[in-house]
């Protein structure tokens, strides 16, 4: 069975207080019913107080220098992230492509960086609700992952875990249908076919975009929807949780 993964993505939200609580809170209350691997992501400023968790969470990062050290300031290297104990990084969120004008090129440095450091790349793809309604939203996956994934192995190409965001639907609580969503899922797997061949069956592909303990279930049952990444939701512990026993 394929790895299933919730990972909770918590942007520039929460104060310290709010996010002791909500770590306070994921660890009292966290049971693994539904074998459902999950991996928070707070800011980067919060990740000391995630460094010693004791339940068997994963900890992310939301992003990372293409770099491995120096003069660039306000940048977090792979080094720093792993000794926090960092065993995820998200990368190519459709927010750091828009906000932050960042590239496919950029993105695939990001990926090589982490790859080369253990750490497992979120890789993050989707199109807009524009290019949603021009039918591109293959052509637009496609550029992005060949772009992303430029000059890795086979191996390198193994270890990363997908997630499929389709941008009309992040925060707006407009979720793609699941046969939508399985559709391009499917299509990312077939991609990703034509590259590791059968290996692609063991890859973890997530869906993001207004996932909610309401809409879960009915997206996880899809068959090449292996969880989620959450970002609204994954900043209420109940909710967060009830997603990750959506299996
Ligand atoms: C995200 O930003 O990755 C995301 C999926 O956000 P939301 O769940 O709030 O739509």
């Amino acid at each position: 069975m394929r790895k299933r993964i919730v990972a909770g993505n918590w942007k520039m939200n929460l104060s310290k207080q709010e996010a002791e609580q909500l770590i306070t809170d994921l660890e009292l209350k966290y049971i693994n019913e539904k074998d459902c691997h999950i991996v928070l992501c707070p800011s980067n400023v919060y990740l000391t107080l995630t460094d010693e968790l004791q339940s068997n969470m994963s900890i992310g990062a939301q992003n990372v220098s293409e770099r491995s050290n120096g003069a660039f300031t306000g940048e977090v290297s792979c080094e720093m992230l792993k000794s926090l104990n960092v065993t995820y990084c998200i990368v190519g969120h459709s927010e750091r492509r828009l906000f932050y004008g960042e590239t496919n090129e950029l993105i695939n440095q990001k990926v090589k960086q982490l790859l080369k450091n253990n750490i497992t790349p979120i890789l993050c793809c989707g199109e807009s609700l524009s290019e949603r309604e021009s039918n591109d939203q293959e052509k637009v996956v496609s550029i992005q992952l060949g772009g992303a994934l430029t000059g890795l192995t086979k191996e390198e190409v193994a270890k990363v875990v997908f997630a499929y965001e389709p941008v009309w639907a992040i925060g707006t609580g407009k979720t793609a249908s699941a046969p939508q969503a399985q559709e391009m899922h499917q299509f990312i797997r077939s991609f990703l076919s034509d590259i590791i061949g059968d290996k692609c069956n063991e890859i973890s592909i997530l869906y993001g975009g207004s996932c909610k303990p309401e809409n879960a279930n009915e997206l996880f049952k899809c068959p090449d929807i292996d969880g989620g990444l959450i970002g609204g939701a994954a900043l209420n512990a109940d909710s967060f949780l009830a997603i990750a026993n959506s299996f």
